[in-house]
């Protein structure tokens, strides 16, 4: 076996697929991602994304340190609390971060917010000649020998190992693992975002200012999280990142019954009549909410399903594997799907480095694969709880504090 010349093609350069493209190059394999669009500022991802130790340590790992020096320099400024309020801005609770000693910036101890793009951007950076836009893994062909990767445009290629890291509708998944396909539990988010410009700023109720901020509203609950960028990404040197101004994201999430529309109506609706609808809903919330949802950049506005993978038995290892919400699909009241994702490419790195050095291609992924179901699994679980509890509650911290919060 050409063990030096390992070629692993992935499908999907979201946030793990970029990540596990780092890891394995630097570990010394060819690696190729194919992705469906055509560039990474695709449309509406301008959100803020829950970023901890797991994603950290990933990162430390998988990128070169001037790479995961930029990843550092260009998170958000990190939150001093987290805050419940009523829709009138009545401050029910108020946590402070629990150690205010730890280094939120620093890999082991990670705990910040980041945006998307400006992350997907440090991810891509020196993977000019290994990301292939524009091209759609539509399935594969494997056997003991290699596998070959099939594209919507008819052509095909060969590779020793593919990785679906193509998101929640996943085509190496559905080919792969049909028994995983998630399911929707029937609720609903729209998230938004408002530039914090001047006029913004100066509107932030104190409980906003301070980080994240769970708005309790009746039926519908929204959730606020700020990106004060730590440095502007254009700005930061060695890398070449698109402009970014700090902003609030919002997020209205419920029941879709909540939202007052047929769900194939919420679903279809363009940006400008999501934000028109999620205006009305809060007609009745505090004016300084009103006002700031008001100042959204309306074209930002979209609708998500939220969706969870079941829970699977362990499958035969092969040349084939998934990671990221291919596999374990999560609610995002849990802030943990990005930071799974990361966490599921370092470790598919360790386990296809010791390929490079020797070992067995399906058993190193076979060891990966019994990790990742356990911890990702796990992450589901904890995710469809925090969900369950109140969709827009991020941790189990704050799933506790709504139902003392409720029971008062
Ligand atoms: C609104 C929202 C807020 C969230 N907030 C948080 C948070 O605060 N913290 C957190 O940890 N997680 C959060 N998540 C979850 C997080 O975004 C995902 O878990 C994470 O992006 C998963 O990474 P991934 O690499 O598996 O998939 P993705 O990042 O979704 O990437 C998949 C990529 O594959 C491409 N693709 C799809 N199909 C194909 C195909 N057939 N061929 C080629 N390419 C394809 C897609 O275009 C995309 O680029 C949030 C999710 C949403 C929707």
């Amino acid at each position: 076996v050409d063990v030096a010349g390992i070629r692993v093609a992935v499908a999907g350069a979201g946030l793990g697929g970029l990540c596990l493209a780092q890891g394995v190059r630097r570990a010394g394999a060819e690696v190729t991602v194919y992705e469906r669009d055509g560039g990474l500022a695709g449309r509406r991802q301008g959100y803020r994304l829950h970023v901890d130790a797991r994603a950290g340590l990933a990162l430390q790992q998988c990128l070169p340190p001037e790479l995961f020096a930029a990843f550092q320099a260009t998170c958000g400024q990190a939150g001093t609390r987290l805050t419940v309020v009523s829709e009138r801005l009545r401050v029910l609770k108020e946590v402070t971060a629990s150690d205010p000693a730890a280094d939120r910036y620093a890999p082991g101890t990670l705990s910040t917010s980041v945006n998307r793009l400006t992350l997907r951007e440090v991810l891509a950076t020196g993977l000019d000649d290994a990301i292939v836009f524009g091209r759609e893994v539509t399935g594969y062909h494997a056997d003991d020998e290699g596998v070959r990767v099939r594209f919507a445009d008819g052509g095909e290629t060969s590779a020793d190992v593919v990785v679906g890291a193509d998101g929640v509708n996943s085509a190496v998944r559905r080919q792969y693992l049909p028994a995983a396909e998630p399911s929707d539990n029937g609720r609903r988010c729209v998230y938004g975002k408002t530039p914090l410009g001047p006029d913004a700023a100066d509107l932030l109720p104190a409980a906003l200012d301070a980080g994240f901020t769970a708005v309790i509203g009746a039926g519908l609950g929204m959730a606020t999280g700020l990106v004060r960028f730590r440095n502007r990404p254009e700005q930061v040197a060695g890398v070449r990142l698109s402009a970014a101004e700090d902003y609030l994201m919002w997020g209205l999430a419920g029941a879709g019954e909540q939202f007052g529309v047929p769900d194939e109506r919420l679903l279809a609706m363009s940006p400008a009549e999501l934000h028109a609808l999620s205006a009305t809903l809060i007609r009745n919330w505090h004016p300084d909410l009103r006002r700031l949802h008001a100042m959204a950049e309306i074209e930002e506005t979209f609708a998500v399903r939220i969706r969870t993978s079941p829970v699977i038995d362990a499958w035969q290892p092969s040349r084939v594997t998934v990671l990221g919400d291919a596999i374990h699909a999560m609610s995002p009241a849990g802030g943990s799907g990005a930071n799974t994702a990361l966490q599921d490419a370092a470790t598919l790195t360790r386990a296809l480095a010791s390929v490079i050095e020797g070992g067995d291609i399906t058993a190193a992924i076979g060891q990966y694969e019994q990790q990742m179901r356990e911890y990702g699994y796990a992450a589901v679980a904890t995710s469809a709880k925090a969900e369950a509890e109140q969709g827009t509650l991020r941790n189990p911290l704050m799933s506790w504090l709504f139902r003392r919060v409720a029971r008062a």
